[in-house]
């Protein structure tokens, strides 16, 4: 028997108050409604509980965590080893003195903000646009309209494998364009944000703004999982002879992704950096036209377009990347 094997099998996993599910639901409880199961999936009752898990838990095993699945694409074979599904006591938000806020790991974006708002903290507002969860957002570095969590972020909580909680600066995060690199795999359990004073009712109005502009900009009714590709770097665009303002969306364009389809996966016609699921798209649907994509701008422009959306999972029977995908 395989050493996965023996650390996911029920009576090997680790005691704990809260509970365990096998073959649990995930790509359908995601933002684009398709993909597989996880093997195991332990709901923690709390960070202590969460952390005799990880005390038990094999340090080298799979493990993964999410928030709410607005990034991500669980390919079709569903995630092996354990999932881990925070529950309602990492759902807090508090308002401290001094214009912090502090929030837990399964907290939504969008409450954040709001809460925020009404505790006349500002700077938090660009939050209020962004589907996921502050877990997610610390890990994607999430952001819009010119702000990122870098930008108000204070410390945080995580634990390591070994269920050992770390408070980190936002320095320790090493973050960059919607990626972290704090060097270690953590499991984020709380985020400390620090905004300044405003009146609750020109934050209100920046809030309402924002989610004007995102109906109008943005396919946020659809299955989706936001901006497929990040948008290259200047010095990308430049060496591939592009001017610098060309996004993602326009390479796309150029290479008459516009409107691509792939069984149930389109870019499509209106915002078509915005992979979505049609209805009937497999999570390798998804992928491939995600590939086909990088493949072709490759052969265009020579440059790589990198995934801003991730890929998590087992691809299922008779799947496996195609020989033209590019790196
Ligand atoms: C319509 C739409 C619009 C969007 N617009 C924006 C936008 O404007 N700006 C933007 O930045 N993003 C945007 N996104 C993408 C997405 O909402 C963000 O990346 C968000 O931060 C992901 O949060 P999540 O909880 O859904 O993360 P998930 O998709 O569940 O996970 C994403 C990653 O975070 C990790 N993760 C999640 N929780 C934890 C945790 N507690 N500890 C450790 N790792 C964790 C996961 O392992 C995974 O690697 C959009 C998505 C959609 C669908």
């Amino acid at each position: 028997m395989s050493e996965l094997a023996v650390s996911t099998d029920q009576s090997n996993l680790p005691d704990i108050r809260g509970s365990y599910r096998f073959d649990a639901a995930l790509g359908a409880k995601g933002w684009f409604k398709t993909g597989g199961t996880a093997d195991v999936m332990v709901c923690p009752d709390d960070v202590a509980d969460l952390q005799t898990f990880l005390a038990g838990y094999d340090a080298v095993a799979p493990l993964h965590i999410f928030g709410v699945g607005s990034n991500t694409i669980f390919r079709d074979g569903g995630l092996e080893g354990v999932t881990v599904k925070l529950g309602r006591a990492f759902n807090t938000i508090e308002i401290e003195d001094g214009g912090y806020v502090r929030c837990g790991a399964l907290a939504l974006d969008m409450n954040v903000a709001n809460k925020a708002a009404q505790a006349g903290i500002g700077g938090l507002s660009f939050l209020s646009g962004i589907p996921g969860t502050v877990g997610g957002a610390l890990k994607m570095n999430a952001g819009a309209y010119g702000r990122e969590v870098v930008n108000t972020l204070e410390s945080l909580k995580a634990l390591d494998r070994q269920g050992d909680l770390l408070t980190l600066s936002v320095d320790d995060m090493h973050y960059s364009y919607r990626h972290s690199a704090p060097g270690q795999e953590l499991l984020f359990v709380e985020a400390l944000f620090k905004g300044h004073a405003a009146a609750p009712d020109d934050l209100r109005a920046e809030i309402a703004e924002i989610k004007q502009k995102r109906e109008n900009s943005q396919p946020i009714k659809e299955k989706t999982g936001g901006s497929t590709f990040a948008n290259p770097s200047a010095e990308e665009l430049e060496s591939a002879g592009l001017a610098t303002d060309w996004g993602a969306w326009r390479l796309i364009d150029a290479v008459g992704g516009r409107g691509h389809k792939i069984g149930g996966a389109q870019m499509p016609e209106k915002h078509c950096n915005f992979m979505i699921n049609t209805g009937t798209a497999t999570a390798f649907d998804l992928e491939c036209l995600g590939e086909e994509m990088r493949r072709r701008v490759f052969e265009k422009f020579g440059l790589k377009l990198r995934w801003e959306i991730r890929r998590q999972g087992r691809y299922a029977e008779g799947q496996a990347p195609l020989d033209n995908w590019i790196d």
